[in-house]
C-alpha cells in the first residue's frame, strides 16, 4: 500500500503555475473591494492597487510576478515566525501548555476571547497570544529578544529584513489596544517578561517590511520540513511543521479561517499589511500582497488570488481520491 498518491496532485509545472499565476493577477485586477487597514496610520497611505504574487518551491524554483518586489509591513504575518522559534527554543509541550492551539472565533485583538479562558491566550496567532509567544523568547533583555526575532526573520527570508521605522512609529503611537492586552496577560499570569516590552517587541516584529517573494520563502520552509530551499539551511526542525502549519490552519485568517479550510483547504497566515502566505506542504508555498482588507483584516485580493491558484492546481490539503 502506497501513501504518497498525494505526491502525484502535488507535481507541477513551472510554465503551467506561471501563466495560472497570471490569470489570478489579472481576473482579480478590477476587484476594489475592501480597504487599507486605517487604524495604523502608515497603512492607509500604500498604494491600495498594488498586487504582487510570488512562488518559491521545496526546490527553490522561484516564480515573481508584478509588485511581488514591493516592500510592505509584515504585521501578523510576524506571529509565524516567533511562534516557530519559540517552538524551536521551549519545545511544543511547553508553547501549547502556555498558549495554546484553539481558534478564538474571534477578532485578531480580541478582549473578549482572553476574558472567557481566564486570561489564557488560545493561540499563538492572536495579538494576546502573539504577545505572551514574544515574552517567552528566550532572552537576556528586551534588545537580545528582538534581535533573535529579527534575525530569525531574515534567514527564513533569505534576505536582509529591517524594521521600517514609520511603521514602527504609526504602530506604537496607536497601539494602546495592545497595551492593554499586555496588562491583562500580566493580570492572568500568562505573560513571561515584562508585558509592556513584550508589546513594544511585538509591535516592532509587526513593523519590518518584506517583499512578496521574501514571504514567499518563509512558506517555503514550512513546505519543506524547515529546510530553507533559497539558503539551505535548516531553520525548523521538522517535528515542529505540523504545530505550526495547524495553527495557521486552525487561526491563519482569525474568524473567517473555517470558511478558509472549507474553500481553501491550505495552512496560511494574513497580515493588515496586506500580505497572505499560504503553505502546500510538500510542494512549496505562495505568497500574495495587495492592501485592501476584508472586514476581518485579511486581504481581498490577496484572498482571490491564492484561492484561484490553488484551485486550479487542485491544491488542497483535504482533498482525497478513489481507491
Ligand atoms: N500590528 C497589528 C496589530 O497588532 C497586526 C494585526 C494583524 O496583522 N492582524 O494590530
Amino acid at each position: 500500500m502506497s501513501f504518497v498518491s498525494q505526491s502525484q496532485a502535488n507535481s507541477f509545472n513551472h510554465e503551467q503555475l506561471e501563466k495560472v499565476m497570471q490569470q489570478a493577477l489579472v481576473s482579480s485586477a478590477d476587484n476594489t473591494d475592501g480597504e487599507n487597514a486605517s487604524y495604523i496610520p502608515y497603512l492607509a497611505s500604500v498604494p491600495s492597487d498594488l498586487a504582487g504574487l510570488a512562488f518559491v518551491s521545496v526546490h527553490g524554483d522561484e516564480i515573481v510576478l508584478q509588485d511581488a518586489d514591493f516592500k510592505f509591513a509584515i504585521e501578523s504575518i510576524s506571529k509565524v515566525m516567533t511562534l516557530a522559534l519559540v517552538l524551536e527554543q521551549s519545545g511544543a509541550e511547553d508553547l501549547h501548555s502556555k498558549v495554546g492551539a484553539e481558534p478564538t472565533g474571534m477578532p485578531f485583538n480580541s478582549v473578549l476571547a482572553l476574558e472567557l479562558h481566564q486570561g489564557k491566550p488560545l493561540t499563538p496567532l492572536v495579538n494576546a497570544g502573539a504577545i505572551a509567544t514574544v515574552s517567552m523568547v528566550e532572552a537576556y533583555n528586551c534588545e537580545d529578544r528582538w534581535q533573535q526575532i529579527l534575525a530569525f526573520q531574515s534567514q527564513l527570508a533569505n534576505s536582509n529584513i529591517e524594521l521600517s521605522q514609520a511603521v514602527n512609529q504609526s504602530e506604537q503611537s496607536t497601539n494602546t489596544h495592545n497595551r492593554a492586552i499586555a496588562l491583562l496577560l500580566e493580570s492572568s499570569g500568562c505573560i513571561y517578561s515584562e508585558p509592556m516590552q513584550a508589546c513594544d517587541v511585538y509591535t516592532r516584529q509587526c513593523s519590518t517590511l518584506f517583499n512578496t517573494l521574501e514571504l514567499a520563502r518563509v512558506g517555503a520552509t514550512l513546505a519543506n520540513g524547515g529546510l530553507n530551499p533559497s539558503s539551505g539551511k535548516q531553520l525548523i526542525q521538522p517535528e515542529n511543521i505540523p504545530h505550526i502549519l495547524a495553527e495557521m490552519m486552525m487561526e491563519g485568517l482569525y474568524d473567517t479561517s473555517g470558511d478558509w479550510a472549507y474553500d481553501v483547504g491550505l495552512p496560511s497566515k494574513s497580515g493588515v499589511g496586506g500580505g497572505l502566505l499560504t503553505v502546500i506542504p510538500n510542494v512549496g508555498a505562495l505568497a500574495a500582497f495587495s492592501p485592501r482588507l476584508d472586514p476581518f483584516g485579511n486581504s481581498v485580493r490577496g484572498q482571490q488570488m491564492i484561492k484561484q491558484v490553488a484551485q486550479t492546481m487542485g491544491w488542497n490539503l483535504f482533498s482525497s481520491q478513489q481507491h
